[in-house]
């Protein structure tokens, strides 16, 4: 098989590094790649936006299947361009890929179908938000309704913050258009857990769960980020809660997608909170996250591929492997300035001696290579990920491999899978 990944950050180096194992397949090509990924697929110049050069390519090489990483290429139509033009696509069409696309619809469709989440309600006059505001009281958060890079939820304490939020999104236009409609809803309290599923249109399969740090330092502290780690699995998440996730939130969200008009083919990540009151939805995203699927595919089981395979042609699932009773830690090392401004073109040290220890992997997320030296590219540089028998081993493992690596400037959190350790059961998936 022919298989073209789009993408070139860490999720999709973690996607290439598992997908290359399949023994269906002879071919990884990745659009645009990274220095990392090129070690696993042939990179070719296409960036993920341009939509007419991917479907080119892909009929051109007669590709079996692609895989795309990221939401703003599905957002936009990817998915239906690929499948217009007769190719096998994994990744949700762009009326279900609004999901993640659009809060306003996320919630509305919750709503609708009565899948629990954060009351809210929805606004396109600043006038009229703030108003709802002032009636409800603080705390709660203002939500950008579109796209916004991970940083459209803002949680505000006072109502003077906020006028600041609403402020931002709708008058100042922070995260542009994406910010003429905002959700404004109820702030939730417990611990938050990412679920991934994946969707073959109809049925869903649960993958695991993992725990995202987006707080740039240690003990979640300062600005967010992208996401500076994760570990997987997440104690707390049990069988019995996976099941009551899948059965009150994951499968009938899923029929009321298909319901809709807008069948859900890909991954569905649930973000989610554990709440008083039981599990609730703060928000979906229709893509693997980055960095959760770093810390996911060194733990998965058995062969990926025919599974992605399912999912895009709408199949029934292939026998599931079970998840091995193994914890992973993905620990992103990061620029200087990260995630404000920070310099490029770093010379980086010492990624092979991390990757010399037994089962690390250094998935790359923004390098590039100049004059055949690694170089930094991006705010996040590396996800250094080990996998162990338990989670504090795995955490050892992989803080031992980012202590092999080396440029200016670079930071990362010391406490990813912290935790996970504290409350460590035996390993589950
Ligand atoms: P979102 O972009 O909706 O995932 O929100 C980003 C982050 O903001 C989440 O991961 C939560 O930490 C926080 N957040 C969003 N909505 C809520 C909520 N209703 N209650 C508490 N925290 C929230």
């Amino acid at each position: 098989m022919k298989i073209l990944l789009v993408g070139g950050g860490g999720r999709e180096h973690a996607l290439a590094w598992k997908i290359a194992q399949s023994p269906l397949v002879d071919t990884v090509f990745a659009a645009p790649g990274n220095p990392g990924i090129a070690r696993h697929a042939s990179c070719v110049d296409i960036s993920v936006d341009s939509h007419d050069e991917l479907v080119a390519f892909a009929r051109r090489e007669r590709i079996d299947l692609t895989v795309v990483g990221p939401e703003v290429p599905l957002v936009a139509g990817l998915a239906d361009r690929l499948a217009a033009a007769g190719l096998v696509v994994f990744g949700p069409s762009a009326r279900a890929a609004a999901i993640e696309g659009s809060k306003v619809f996320a919630k509305n469709l919750m709503l609708r179908h009565g899948i629990p989440t954060a009351q809210f309600s929805t606004f396109d006059e600043p006038t009229h938000a703030r108003r709802y505001c002032r009636d409800v009281g603080a705390p709660l958060v203002v939500k950008a309704d579109g796209l916004a890079a991970g940083k459209g939820a803002i949680v505000c304490r006072t109502l003077e913050e906020a006028d600041a939020a609403i402020a931002e999104c709708m008058e100042r236009r922070a995260f542009g258009t994406s910010g003429a409609r905002v959700v404004v809803e109820e702030l939730m309290v417990g611990q938050e857990v990412s679920f991934f599923v994946l969707a073959n249109g109809h049925d869903a399969m649960p993958l695991a769960a993992a725990e995202d740090h987006k707080a740039v330092f240690d003990g979640d502290r300062g600005p967010n980020t992208g996401g500076m780690g994760c570990y997987s699995p997440v104690a707390v998440f049990d069988d019995a809660l996976e099941k009551r996730v899948m059965e009150g939130i994951v499968r009938p969200t899923l029929t009321a997608l298909a319901r809709e008009g807008a069948a859900y083919r890909g991954v569905l990540f649930a973000g989610l909170m554990l709440t008083a009151q039981g599990p609730k939805v703060v928000e979906f995203n229709c893509r693997f996250g980055d960095p959760e699927c770093q810390a996911l595919v060194v733990r998965a089981p058995g062969d990926l591929v025919p599974l992605l395979l399912a999912a895009a042609r709408g199949e029934a699932w292939p026998p599931a492997h079970p998840w091995p009773h193994v914890a992973s830690v993905c620990v992103c090392v990061a620029s200087g300035g990260y995630p404000g401004k920070y310099a490029t073109g770093l010379p980086i040290r010492g990624v092979e001696a991390a990757e010399a220890r037994p089962d690390v992997q250094v998935f790359h997320a923004g390098t590039a290579t100049r004059e055949g030296r690694l170089v930094t590219a991006g705010g996040r540089v590396l996800g250094v990920t080990a996998v162990a028998e338990n989670l504090t081993n795995a955490m050892a493992s992989a803080y031992s491999a980012v202590r092999e690596i080396f440029f200016d400037g670079m930071h990362y959190r010391t406490d990813i899978g912290r935790r996970g350790v504290r409350a460590e059961a035996p390993p589950r998936r």
